[in-house]
């Protein structure tokens, strides 16, 4: 069996004996892992650490860090996805999948149509859920770094507060109205915006249309609101200039 794979948020190096934090440690704890044993960590920072475990407490997971490997799993080009939050389970799928594809970062939105209201405590508990879910995903898929998930914001406010694009950046609507076809990858970072289930409004559109987003069309057919992301994050992921 390959050594499990485990996010430490610890600054790591060759050489550090230490505690593992909880949510790790648990992880070591269910897997009945025994001192001597094998384990890839990483901390986000790039690279990752081959670790042993040196002592199994009753919760407690002592590791020591062994070797650096410099290695990058993460695609040369930084796509953001703004998504209109899809409610139920959709949004995990999204974060679980977008984050195996190499997003850099998603920003939940909450939109004029959107099912999923969230604000308060309420959002706050739910991005602490999907940032796990993607801690998770990068474990599982091999990545280096883990995609931060932004607060929740409000479509509206989040327009306002988008500074000018720079000028390695494309801004990318997803939309359903005169929209070109999507055109082969681009090098630098790409933003991208799409609607919630009931899409974007026409004042929406037009107002994302103001900040820079340019309309795209991913096809005659309506993708929901969890594929049409993901669509374009597997488009440029996997096209010579962005896949790696
Ligand atoms: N019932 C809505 C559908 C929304 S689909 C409507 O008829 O408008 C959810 C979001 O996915 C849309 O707001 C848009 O951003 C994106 N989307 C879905 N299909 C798309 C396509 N073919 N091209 C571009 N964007 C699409």
């Amino acid at each position: 069996m390959a050594a499990p794979r485990l996010h430490v948020p610890l600054a790591l190096h060759e050489g550090l004996e230490c505690e593992l934090p909880d949510g790790a440690a648990r992880h070591v704890q269910v897997l009945r892992l025994q001192p001597g044993d094998a384990l890839t960590l990483f901390d986000g920072r790039g690279g990752e650490w081959a670790a042993e475990v040196t002592a199994m407490g009753r919760r407690e997971v002592t590791v020591r860090i062994g070797d650096f490997a410099d290695v990058s799993r993460e695609l040369p080009l930084a796509l953001t996805l703004a998504v209109g939050m899809p409610a139920n389970e959709r949004m995990d799928a999204l974060v679980e999948k977008a984050c195996e594809l190499g997003v850099a970062a998603i920003q939940p939105l909450l939109c004029e149509r959107s099912v999923l209201r969230l604000s308060g405590e309420r959002a706050q508990k739910k991005v602490a859920h999907w940032q796990a879910v993607a801690v998770a995903a990068c474990e599982q898929s091999g990545r280096t770094r883990v995609p931060v998930i932004a607060p929740v914001c409000a479509l509206p406010d989040w327009l306002a507060a988008l500074p000018a694009a720079a000028a390695q950046e494309s801004r990318l609507l997803l939309s359903l109205r005169d929209a070109a076809p999507l055109r082969s990858a681009r090098a630098g970072a790409v933003l991208s915006l799409s609607g919630p289930e009931g899409g974007l409004t026409d004042a929406e559109e037009d107002g994302a249309r103001r900040a820079g987003f340019a309309p795209v069309s991913l096809g005659a057919r309506t993708l929901r609101a969890d594929t049409a992301p993901l669509a374009l994050l597997a488009h440029l992921a996997l096209s010579p200039q962005g896949s790696s």
